[in-house]
């Protein structure tokens, strides 16, 4: 099955001392499993971020001690929405004219943007992305990723809830809003064939699709896309509109920068230990895909903000997603795509680091910490 020699560096088992064998019939229907009770244990030499034959079920001994890392700081960073209060917001919201019509509009597909997206998201991380990542420790912090997604999603439920805004009409604009349902569906189709249960890994081009899933979730929708929708609600919560769903929106923020910075550091783990996947033609395909969906972020940008508000308008967040789009291709040591430029939103990077901005938006203590403070009485 593999065309090409087995690169160095890598073990794979051959199929019969694999420690754990299972037999699946031809429909897919699980037939039987037998453990290989004198299979050797794994050494961290075996492990390998993709098709690795290692026994996926030991954790230890560790070999990607940054993917424990994040783990353990997305376990730190525990919040769930319903501890923000959403009193201020809902007194605006309801107002006659607390909020002109452009900021109802920015709002209301802000959040339908990402009432969606969480979903994709998620879906992606638990039907592609963890069947053939194969690595325990990486597979560890995927479980905590994904409960972060449903507590991202949660928020927006949340949100629909408290307001009292129209939940079809939220939930549905990634298929009804043209700017949304473009960017979506850019990036399901890199999801739908890694979904496909016939789908594996272990060739040159299934190995090069699943790192286009990556780029297509982790670089462009979790490290580009909800970058611009991060800067319009915080510009509105640095002017005290709609300050509980800024805080949450902060939160997110925190969570989807060790996302993004997972995905990155598992894209050129990948690439490290499989160099052959990282030609030329595969490194202009991905500067293609960030080139165009900086793209379609603009299109979200005009059609979302069609006259400037608050400091914010379309043109400075089509600088902004120029700016966003080099970085990231610099975290993949990628040529940039397009022409430096300076970031127009110094303050998101601020807004990023919640511990040095206590009160960012004067609402209760923001650094928090799951259990840190239980005490037994
Ligand atoms: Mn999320
Ligand atoms: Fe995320």
């Amino acid at each position: 099955m593999l065309s090409w020699p087995e690169p160095a560096g890598i073990h794979i088992h051959p199929a019969e001392t694999a420690p754990i064998s299972s037999d699946v019939d031809a429909s897919g229907t699980f037939v039987s499993a037998t453990i290989d009770r004198h299979g050797g244990r794994v050494s961290v030499d075996d492990k390998a971020m993709i098709n690795c034959r290692a026994d996926v079920n030991q954790l230890l001994p560790l070999k990607y001690h940054w993917a424990w890392e994040k783990y353990l700081a997305a376990c730190n960073n525990h919040w769930m929405p319903t501890e923000v209060s959403m009193q201020a917001d809902i007194a605006l919201w309801k107002s006659r004219d607390g909020l002109t019509d452009d900021e109802r509009r920015v709002i209301k597909r802000n959040l339908g943007f990402f009432a969606a997206s969480e979903s994709l998201v998620a879906n992606n991380i638990v039907l592609a992305v963890y069947r053939h990542l194969t690595n325990p420790e990486c597979r560890q912090y995927l479980l905590r990723q994904a409960f972060e997604e449903a507590v991202h999603t949660h928020t927006f439920q949340y949100i629909v809830e408290s307001l009292g805004l129209d939940e079809g009409e939220l939930f549905n604009m990634y298929r009804e809003v043209p700017s949304i349902t473009n960017k979506a569906a850019w990036a399901l189709r890199h999801t739908q064939s890694l979904q496909d249960p016939k789908f594996t890994t272990g060739t040159r081009e299934t190995d090069q699709s699943f790192l286009r899933d990556l780029v297509a979730f982790y670089v462009v929708f979790e490290g580009m896309w909800f970058y611009t929708g991060f800067a319009q609600i915080l510009s509105l919560g640095r002017r005290n509109k709609m300050v509980g769903v800024a805080e949450q929106y902060q939160y997110i923020l925190r969570d989807e920068s060790i996302h993004l910075n997972f995905g990155i550091d598992v894209i050129n783990q990948i690439r490290i230990e499989n160099p052959y996947l990282w030609s030329t033609t595969f490194q202009e395909e991905l500067r293609t895909m960030i080139r165009e969906s900086a793209e379609l972020e603009a299109a979200y940008g005009h059609d979302t903000m069609p006259r400037g508000f608050l400091g914010l308008n379309a043109a400075l967040c089509e600088q902004y997603m120029h700016f966003i789009a080099n970085r990231r291709c610099v975290q993949l040591g990628l040529l940039p795509v397009f022409s430096e430029t300076a970031n127009p939103f110094p303050w998101m990077s601020e807004a990023m680091d919640l511990k040095k901005e206590k009160n960012f938006f004067e609402t209760r203590v923001i650094e928090y910490k799951s259990g840190g403070s239980l005490a037994w009485e």
